[in-house]
């Protein structure tokens, strides 16, 4: 086992990490655990932490996790990336959207123009908090060592 930076490399494909109260949190290294855990808006790398404040706040981030002391926002626009992720998924649900509705269901585009528009300009904001924490998963999963040694 290596021990840097308050942080352990099992021979399981696992990361420990030892937090600011002592405790040591297993991080697997699946993708599909990190993405989980993005999904659920926590922490990618120790998947306890929440990466939002709560419903009330909406677009409050977290700076760092609470469990594990991770900088959530990596660099300066850092999350500059995540519209990508939402402007990817808001526009690939409206290209299934118009191809089922107008090829499949037979509606004018005039019908489908103001629904569309509101899937548009409503989605990104419903997603927002995704796109976020999906971005941070990503990162996450591709560049681990930047993950481990932060605290
Ligand atoms: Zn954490």
């Amino acid at each position: 086992m290596d021990v840097a930076n308050g942080v352990e490399y099992s021979s399981h494909s696992e990361l420990i990490f030892h937090t600011r109260h002592g405790a040591s949190l297993v991080s697997h290294r699946s993708g599909s655990t990190i993405l989980g855990r993005a999904w659920r808006l926590r922490c990618p790398r120790c998947g306890v932490g929440r990466l939002f404040a709560g419903t009330r706040k909406w677009f409050v981030m977290h700076e760092r996790c609470e469990a594990c002391g991770l900088k959530y926002e990596r660099d300066r626009g850092y999350f500059l990336g995540s519209t990508y992720v939402n402007y990817g998924w808001t526009g690939s649900l409206l290209v299934v959207l118009y191809m089922g509705l107008h090829f499949g269901l037979g509606l004018s585009n005039t019908q489908l123009a103001f629904p569309l528009a509101a899937v548009f300009v409503g989605v990104p904001i419903v997603m927002w908090r995704h796109a976020r924490s999906v971005w941070l998963a990503m990162d996450c999963l591709f560049d681990r060592t930047g993950f481990s040694q932060d605290k």
